[in-house]
């Protein structure tokens, strides 16, 4: 039996989550699943958004599936985080998100999102099947900023050889494993010389020792002109973290929005599975939100842990469902809300 921490977090997690939730159990998976707070509810119930029980939880299971938790714009809101280490000395960290904490305390350094077309969703194109690689530890993310003066502000960007090797090696040799055959690496080493052009040369150099990989360039910006132009001659992208964060969404839009896009974040030890949409307040508590993206990142968890008979009847019984459209939430084009659709995969899958 796997156990997995579910964090069902803020805005439309909840709902999501519960969807994925049966949706897993369903046809018999070894799952049990653990449920910890994390978000608002958290920062209400227990005194912080992060609590404790849920690195207890994870260190335990060494997996989770986690909905969108919320963060304010701008401001000071930061999570702060004391764990000891290994010798048990107290160690303080702070981090702009409750993500972004979870993904550095765990180690996560790679964030997997698959995007790709699915039969009976319309979208403005037809022969989208991209693997999205985002380091996950470094960059702009590291939440380095600080107010120079009262008209000024600064980030630091931190790039390094070790994650971009990291990322790469993980990024190729995933692709092997699933015989796809050409990745581009995006970014913006033209201006961003030192830090860029770091990732960018890593990548190219590591990618040497992987002969049957076709590796090629694209500077961010004209990449994002060509996915939105031609997606269809893409097949695997390795970013750096903002620039895969936005390139994420960018290619989410180009199969039919968020609601489809699922994603993994792996490391040594553990990891956590989560969609690339956030919170979207906009839809909260309506029953609207397309629980498709948190379903399909329970599949990746699925496959992970080696259950790919239940991923795979998962994956059809979805399918089934997209294809009629007579169950699926309003972004795909149908009426239903969230509880109904899962239901009705559930019901897809105890007679196929
Ligand atoms: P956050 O600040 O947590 O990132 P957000 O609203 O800025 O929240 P998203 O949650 O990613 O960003 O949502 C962006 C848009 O996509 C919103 O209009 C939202 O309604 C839509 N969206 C996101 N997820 C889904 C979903 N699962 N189903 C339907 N629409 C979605």
């Amino acid at each position: 039996m796997h156990q997995v921490t579910l964090v069902p977090g803020d805005g439309i997690g909840p709902e999501v989550t519960r969807a994925a939730r049966e949706v897993v159990l369903a046809p018999g998976a070894k799952i049990e699943f653990e449920e910890v707070l994390a978000g608002q509810r958290a920062e209400r119930d227990l005194g912080t958004p992060l609590p404790a029980a849920v690195f207890d939880s994870i260190a335990r299971t060494k997996l989770a599936l986690k909905g969108p938790t919320q963060t304010p714009f701008g401001g000071d809101y930061r999570i702060h985080i004391e764990r000891k280490d290994a010798r048990g000395k107290l160690e303080k960290r702070t981090y702009p998100s409750i993500t972004i904490a979870l993904r550095k305390e765990l180690g996560l350094f790679v964030n997997v999102r698959p995007i790709k077309n699915y039969p009976g969703v319309s979208s403005r194109f037809d022969k989208v099947d991209l693997l999205i690689f985002r380091e996950n530890s470094e960059d702009l993310y590291m939440g380095m900023e600080r107010m120079i003066d009262e008209g000024t502000a600064e980030a630091i960007k931190i790039i390094s050889l070790r994650a971009s090797e990291r990322v790469t090696r993980f990024a190729l040799d995933y692709m092997r494993k699933l015989g796809r055959r050409k990745l581009t690496i995006g970014h913006k080493a033209n201006v961003m010389k030192m830090t860029d052009g770091l990732f960018l040369k890593t990548a190219q150099d590591t990618a040497k020792q992987y002969r049957e990989i076709e590796v090629n360039q694209r500077v961010v910006d004209a990449l994002c002109m060509e996915l939105v132009m031609k997606p269809e001659e893409f097949d695997s992208l390795l970013l750096p973290n903002l620039y895969g964060d936005i390139v994420s969404d960018l290619a989410a839009g180009l199969v039919g929005g968020l609601g489809l896009a699922p994603g993994a974040n792996i490391g040594p030890d553990c990891a956590m599975f989560e969609a690339v949409h956030g919170t979207a307040p906009d839809i909260a508590g309506k029953d609207i939100a397309n629980p498709m993206a948190m379903i399909l990142s329970a599949v990746m968890l699925l496959r992970h842990v080696g259950e790919a008979g239940a991923a795979d009847r998962i994956e059809a019984a979805l399918a089934a469902v997209l294809r009629e459209k007579r169950h699926v939430t309003p972004d795909l084009g149908g009426d239903a809300g969230t509880r109904r659709m899962s239901e009705a995969i559930v019901e897809k899958l105890a007679r196929p």
